[in-house]
């Protein structure tokens, strides 16, 4: 049991490439989706017509989003799973 790797340890050795920058990083990815499901849907011209999106906020019609983040503590990790 002594030789297993600790969670910050295993976390430490992930080596990833970022969708939204491209770089590659090294720790725990994230889980995230560009856009709501009701955006992702959606055909380019209703995107023109009926929806908005930015960073952290999207519209489809009389629907409104707002980015959130759930941070899930991992035991044994000095970060949260977001
Ligand atoms: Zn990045």
């Amino acid at each position: 049991m002594a030789d297993e790797p600790t969670a910050t340890a295993v976390a430490g050795t992930f080596r990833f490439q970022c969708s939204s920058c491209h770089k590659v990083h090294v720790g725990s990815p994230s889980v995230a989706y560009r856009f709501p499901d009701h955006y992702a849907q959606l055909t380019d011209e209703e995107r023109k017509t009926i929806g908005t999106a930015q960073s952290d906020f999207c519209q489809v019609g009389d629907d409104y989003f707002i980015r959130t983040l759930l941070e899930v503590p991992i035991i044994g990790a000095s970060a949260p799973f977001v």
